[in-house]
């Protein structure tokens, strides 16, 4: 007898229907002899509806009352989560994430977690209920305000419970019935993953697959808290995600059929992001202290760049360009704070693209294995799909492509990887895909 953290979406809480459907795993889970902490996010598409109530009220919502405004949702879901796990016989508590003891920082709207102090979840368990505590919020130290974690929360509050709690696994539902190696909405040839590495996963994360909060594979990583992301649609064994070391083994946690079928896959998934945009600083003089001042602007107006591309400049000109991509949604802030340097760095001109996406293959094996920038490149290639910026580390090669090419190159890297199945594995079962 162990305790289990489970984390259900907001798409596998959409409606009463769900909640129910929901409410009986979890019941089940407590009946097989397991102590049960449950984290929930909003219903269905509830943050985003939240999020356009607080634009029509005003144009820029203040952060403190945005974050209590989204609270809301989750506190929703946990209490009527609760409602349906006691009617069917079972006891149960909502907790808000204060309540809980997730303590943040003062950062409304992405805040991080600093401690967690779970006295009423362990005192609930030890009166035999279902804790089930709100996802994405806590409260911060200093302030003593509620605060929000980003978008796609629920996933860290949840394993940094189950860390705290000292839980066995950490068990995330959502639509999908693991991960898989591509998205299933845009490569329909998509193979689930049985066992994938913690640094894999942060890679894949990072480079746009919707699977995971990034923030939630750090954390776990940190502590070793093994997930298992699964769909609360069906039954099916999802996917480890592991220490690398257990990937191959087929460790502790694994079913044997996971463990079989992983041994020397190179490339683990292909990950994309089409929502990106690119900005190009042209002339801009070469000489010390000209990317610093640019990078630094760009740091100030709080955006997270990406890929930073520099040429060699030209010898008649002493000039280079640098390029840059970004998230999309940040990109007319960037190229505000840019224009507004023009002087003091002496640039020529600025260029912006707004249509690009990133296509990044994933595999620990790649570190080990020559030619996979080629192979991907030339698949690429073969596809008619032009690179605009490359990127790697040491099991990741990206690149930059026009938006209208991305479900392309994806197509065509998973297939020169041989990622594909030959049935039909990947289901998605709910969501809007908001
Ligand atoms: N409800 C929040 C969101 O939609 C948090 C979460 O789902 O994890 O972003
Ligand atoms: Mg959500």
């Amino acid at each position: 007898m162990g305790i289990v953290v489970q984390k259900y979406g907001g798409s596998s809480v959409a409606d009463a229907a769900g909640i129910k459907r929901v409410a009986q795993r979890i019941v089940a889970t407590k009946k097989a002899g397991n102590d049960v902490v449950v984290v929930v996010s909003a219903m269905g598409d509830t943050t985003d509806e939240l999020i356009d109530l607080a634009n029509e009220v005003s144009p820029l919502p203040p952060a403190r009352e945005l974050d209590m405004l989204l609270t809301a949702g989750e506190r929703i879901s946990m209490a009527v989560l609760a409602m349906a796990i006691q009617n069917l016989g079972q006891e149960a508590r909502s907790f808000t994430g204060s309540q809980a003891g997730v303590i943040t920082d003062a950062e409304h709207g992405r805040a991080k977690i600093i401690d967690v102090t779970p006295g009423r979840i362990q005192a609930a368990l030890a009166d035999g209920a279902v804790a089930i505590v709100a996802g994405f919020q806590g409260v911060s130290q200093t302030t003593k305000d509620i605060t929000t974690l980003g978008r796609g929360g629920s996933d860290t509050t949840a394993v940094a419970l189950a860390v705290a709690i000292d839980a066995e696994v950490c068990e995330i539902y959502s639509d999908v019935d693991g991960i898989f190696t591509a998205d299933p909405r845009v490569e329909p040839r998509a193979r689930k993953v049985p066992r994938i590495s913690y640094e894999e996963t942060l890679e894949m994360a990072a480079q746009g697959a919707k699977i995971l909060h990034l923030r939630c594979v750090e954390y776990a990583r940190r502590y070793d808290m093994p997930i298992h992301v699964r769909s609360s649609f069906s039954q099916k064994e999802g996917t480890w995600v592991v220490r690398a070391e257990d990937v191959s083994a087929g460790g502790a946690q694994g079913t044997e059929e996971a463990g079989s079928t992983m041994e020397a896959a190179i490339i683990t998934g292909v990950a994309h992001d089409s929502s990106q945009a690119k900005i190009t600083i042209v002339g801009v003089p070469d000489k010390p202290g000209e990317a610093a001042a640019i990078f630094r602007t760009v740091a100030d107006a709080q955006i997270n760049i990406d890929m930073i591309v520099q040429n060699i400049s030209a010898a008649a000109t002493g000039r280079t360009d640098i390029s840059f991509t970004l998230p999309r949604g940040e990109g007319q802030t960037a190229m505000a704070a840019l224009a507004g340097m023009q002087d003091q760095v002496g640039y020529e001109s600025l260029q912006y693209d707004d249509s690009v996406g990133k296509v990044s293959v994933v595999g620990a094996g790649m570190s080990t294995s020559p030619g996979i920038s080629a192979r991907f490149f030339e698949a690429l290639s073969e596809a008619g799909v032009n690179i605009q910026m490359i990127s790697t580390s040491e099991i990741r090669v990206s690149v930059v492509v026009t938006e209208a090419q991305v479900v392309q190159a994806v197509n065509a890297a998973h297939a020169v990887f041989d990622l594909g199945s030959d049935e039909i594995e990947a289901v998605v079962y709910g969501g809007t895909g908001r």
